[in-house]
């Protein structure tokens, strides 16, 4: 099937002729003509959604002739000149480096909005941004700063696939208003970004890697690291040194499988906490209006991610506890232990207590990852935005908390009276699920705590807007003993 983009455009045309002009039969009458500067892929694309939209487009180049066969039919290729004279608004797709060779177009462009889709080689900090430095070069012009961050094959399959979101930002209106149109005609949504100063932010956009990802990430990794040394250390090293056994097949998923349950139970505790330290930092300082530690800040605007992290986790040792039977060193066990009370005269194995602790210990658990992949549901921007507020921190907060009370009882009943026992303290280190509990515990008395009348109160007061007033002085002037000092309204 011949690709349309392959199609050549010329339908006769001259000897020389740089500017051929073709009807454009797909353009709607009253829409603007809409120039592109430059025939690269972003501006080859941009033809193409552009005239599938309706627009009259004329693309604008230093040699036409080259490019020709890479453009729709229903596009104009032209000089830049007579490109730039054409159009209406006009699109920029060439690179920045190269924008000063379009200075001899600026009379044509006068008074006309120009739309820079640029992006730069690395993350920019300290300007002066693409968008600016085009706004410098042709002063008379209106620059609209975007579609820097929507790819030419996203241009070229359409909004369907893809992001649909063009982040748009100049400090003329209606040039904005002509782009934001525009955008809306081709099926993408734009976001107005404000005035031109947003473009550095803009032009950053797309060299982003996860960056609300960094921490929690980082924390998961690290508490992966850290809690799987210590399994090590405790379930495969102590018996290798103690006794000389090798435990070392424990690696792979025994060691994994109590690593990735202490990660989520951290991990959800670390969810809850820091919305811990913002209500007791309120209640101290008597006062909603004074800006948190800019950790804290951070923390807290991360807590889905540590939730989505936890989530991963509490899943992926549901998946591991499943295989566990599988393996050949758990059949092996089994067989051996039989043989063990075969040969011992034992008859019947059935301990109640053990039966009982584990029956609960999987059915808690069992919920703890039910309500975990609820929360993590409903973090789904297509979900939440579907929720009211109260829904959104009902299932959030009062779920969540739930969720990690379920997670802690889960591990309390793993751990039953084994804290107690002087053997589960290997290399002198205690069991890993003591270690695990600290935090949950902290969160959730902490939460108990907030949850006192006289606390809740207070907080509720602070929250809307209360606060304890400072001492007021009044200084008395010489000879004035009327004044009042100290003055305490709380
Ligand atoms: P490209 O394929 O290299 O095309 C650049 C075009 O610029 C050339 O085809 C050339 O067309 C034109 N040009 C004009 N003056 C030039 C000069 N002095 N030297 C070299 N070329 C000159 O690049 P592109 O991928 O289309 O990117 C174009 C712009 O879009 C860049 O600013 C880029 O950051 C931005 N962008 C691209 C994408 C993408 O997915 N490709 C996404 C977002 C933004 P003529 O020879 O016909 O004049």
């Amino acid at each position: 099937m011949p690709d349309d983009m392959a199609r050549p455009l010329v339908r006769g045309g001259g000897e020389g002729g740089a500017s051929r002009h073709l009807e454009a039969l797909m353009s709607e009458p009253g829409a603007p003509v809409i120039g592109i500067l430059g025939t690269g892929d972003f501006s080859r694309s941009l033809a193409r959604r552009l005239v599938a939209s309706g627009y009259h487009v004329v693309v604008g180049s230093r040699t036409p002739k080259r490019s020709l066969a890479r453009f729709p039919e229903d596009a104009e290729l032209t000089s830049q000149m007579e490109a730039a004279t054409q159009a209406d608004l006009v699109f920029v797709a060439v690179f920045p480096e190269h924008h000063s060779t379009l200075l001899q177009l600026k009379p044509a462009l006068a008074g006309k909005t120009l739309v820079d889709v640029s992006n730069g080689l690395q993350i920019n900090r300290d300007g002066p941004s693409n968008a600016h430095q085009l706004a410098d070069l042709f002063p008379e012009s209106f620059v609209v700063k975007g579609f820097n961050t929507i790819s030419a094959w996203n241009l070229q399959v359409g909004p369907r696939d893809g992001s649909r979101q063009v982040f748009l930002c100049s400090d003329n209106p209606i040039a904005k208003n002509s782009v934001t149109q525009l955008c809306r005609r081709m099926g993408f949504v734009p976001v107005d970004m404000g005035r031109l100063s947003s473009s550095l932010e803009i032009e950053n956009l797309p060299f982003y890697l996860f960056p609300s990802w960094h921490l929690p990430v980082l924390c998961t990794l690290s508490l992966f690291i850290f809690f799987y040394l210590y399994n090590f250390l405790r379930d495969v090293l102590h018996p290798f040194v103690k006794g000389g056994k090798s435990a070392f097949y424990k690696m792979p998923i025994e060691t994994v499988n109590v690593t990735l349950p202490s990660v989520a139970l951290v991990m959800l505790a670390l969810v809850y906490l820091p919305g811990l330290c913002a209500a007791f930092l309120q209640l101290r300082w008597c006062t909603k209006y004074n800006r948190f530690p800019s950790w804290l800040d951070r923390w807290l605007t991360r807590r889905k991610q540590f939730g989505l992290c936890s989530f991963l986790c509490a899943a992926l040792h549901a998946v591991y506890s499943l295989c566990l039977p599988m393996r050949k060193s758990a059949r092996y066990k089994l067989l051996n232990a039989a043989f063990k009370q075969v040969k011992a005269g034992v008859e019947d194995s059935w301990v109640d207590e053990d039966v009982w602790r584990m029956e609960l210990y999987l059915s808690v658990g069992i919920m703890a990852l039910g309500l975990l992949s609820l929360l993590a549901v409903t973090s789904l921007p297509s979900v939440a935005n579907a929720v009211n507020w109260r829904e959104f921190t009902f299932i959030q907060s009062s779920l969540g908390y739930c969720a990690l009370f379920m997670a802690t009882l889960h591990v309390l009943l793993f751990g039953w009276n084994r804290a107690f026992s002087p053997d589960q303290y290997r290399f002198l280190l205690p069991p890993t699920f003591v270690l695990v509990l600290i935090l949950p515990l902290v969160a959730l008395l902490g939460r108990l705590a907030l949850f006192l009348p006289c606390v809740a109160l207070r907080l509720r007061q602070i929250r809307r807007g209360w606060e304890r007033r400072q001492h007021v002085h009044f200084t008395p002037r010489d000879g004035d003993c009327n004044g009042l000092e100290d003055v305490s309204d709380v």
